[in-house]
Order: C-alpha cells, then sequence, then structure tokens
C-alpha cells in the first residue's frame, strides 16, 4: 500500500547518498523511526539539505510504501525551533547525545508517543534560560529508561522490600538492593544520590531545579544503567565529547 504520511518528526541522523541525496533516519510522533531519502536535497536551494540535519524538530511529510526500508520525502519544514541549542557547547552536545541514545534505544516502526514527547520536552527545556544542560540529561536518561521498560526501582530493595536508605547497584542486572541482602556491586548509592534520583523521577522536567544541582554519582550509575539495559549504547559516539565538555 501507499500512503502519504505526514507526522511531526525528530532528525537522529543524516547521510550523504550519491552527489545529491541524503537519507535521514527520524523518529515519527505517529510511526516511530523511519528512513528517508531526501533526493536532490544537498543541491536544493531552499535549505532542505540544512533542515534534515539532527536534532531538527520538523513537520514531515513522506510517501510510505508498505514493504520498503526506505520512504521518499515529499516535503519537511521546522516544526519548532530551538535556537539557544546552538549557542554553547553543552547545550549542543546534550542535545546530540540525547538524540543518539534515541536512535540506539528504538526500532523501526514501533512508534511511541511518550518517547517522543520526552525528547521534545528535553529539548524545550534545554532551550530555556537558564537551564543545566548536566540535570537534564539525568532527568532523561531517567526517563528513557522509565519509558523503555526497565526504570530502576528506587524505593525499595528488590530482594527484602525494604524501603532503601542507600543501595548497593547489582553488577549484571542494575537492580538497587540494601547493602544488608548484596554487600559487594558494581556502585554505591549513597543516601543523597538516592534522594536525588527520586527527586528527578517526581518532578516535571520544567520544574527541575536551576544549574550546579545536578549529581556526578547519578549520572555514573543512570549511564551505567542504560549501557546494561540496551545494545549499542555504550558505544555512544556523542559520549566521548559530553564527557570532555564535564571536565
Ligand atoms: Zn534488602
Amino acid at each position: 500500500m501507499i500512503a502519504d504520511h505526514q507526522t511531526e518528526a525528530l532528525v537522529l541522523r543524516s547521510v550523504n547518498y550519491s552527489d545529491s541525496s541524503l537519507i535521514v533516519r527520524l523518529f515519527s510522533r505517529d510511526y516511530g523511526k523511519i528512513s528517508i531519502i531526501a533526493k536532490g536535497a544537498r543541491r536544493s536551494k531552499d535549505g532542505t539539505g540544512a533542515l534534515l540535519q539532527p536534532p531538527n524538530h520538523l513537520a514531515l511529510t513522506y510517501r510510505h510504501k508498505d514493504g520498503r526500508d526506505l520512504q521518499t520525502l515529499i516535503s519537511a519544514e521546522f516544526e519548532a525551533r530551538y535556537p539557544n541549542l546552538s549557542a554553547d557547547m553543552a547545550h549542543s552536545a546534550a542535545a546530540m547525545l540525547a538524540v543518539e541514545m534515541l536512535d540506539r534505544a528504538t526500532d523501526e516502526d514501533d512508534p511511541q508517543p511518550l518517547l517522543f514527547r520526552l525528547i521534545i520536552a528535553l529539548l524545550g527545556a534545554l532551550n530555556a534560560q537558564p537551564s543545566d544542560p548536566l540535570l537534564l540529561m539525568q532527568f532523561y536518561q531517567l526517563h528513557l529508561a522509565r519509558q523503555l521498560g526497565f526504570a530502576p526501582q528506587l524505593d525499595t530493595c528488590i530482594h527484602c522490600g525494604r524501603p532503601l536508605v542507600s543501595a548497593v547497584v547489582e553488577l549484571v542486572a542494575g537492580h538497587l538492593s540494601c547493602p544488608g541482602c548484596r554487600p559487594e556491586g558494581s556502585r554505591q548509592l549513597d543516601r543523597q544520590t538516592l534522594a536525588y534520583l527520586r527527586q528527578l523521577e517526581r518532578t516535571h522536567i520544567n520544574q527541575l531545579a536551576g544549574p550546579g544541582q545536578a549529581s556526578p554519582a547519578a549520572g555514573d550509575y543512570l549511564l551505567e544503567h542504560l549501557f546494561n539495559h540496551v545494545d549499542g549504547m555504550s558505544r555512544l559516539k556523542s559520549l566521548t565529547f559530553w564527557r570532555e565538555i564535564q571536565t
């Protein structure tokens, strides 16, 4: 079946194809992750080539043909712009890392409107002034894990069910247990880090505390948690740059 699809979409990745075209992977609100070919986009004078770059948020129309891996672009324009993202390195690095994580964590043709909402909320929050990219990334990572179905259980020990005061992260599964049940683990989460993560879980992204509130220990834990659960997540290309600018 052939149909023209209209949807909001976020550009995940864009690669050159032949001498004038682009192959673009997008995460769309209504159809999930898709790949499209934009013929002649790099030569067109209307700026389509620049539009089809991560992490742009587009209103997209494309021709969908069942059974085909690559769909065909009809038109694209900005759905929203986030001008402050390119204003400094930390903000743009956070946006690129978030987009790459989303790409690694999702499959083609699997619509996940809540994940779409999460990434768009992140871009909006990164664009707001002032905003703390580190804090926002930690929020994003925790809620990404939640939407993907492996949210860490932050309140009670996975083994004995007692409320967690501090926690030990188990090596393989990444579960949190109380130090009594599992004295050894890959990482210790102290009382403050655990409280911080719970706060992050319950707060709306627009109500996060101001710059300087992010917890390095929580950040390390969240990344490790995603690495444990998503294939390929530990090979994120944009992670090296993101880590460099933290130091
Ligand atoms: Zn326990």
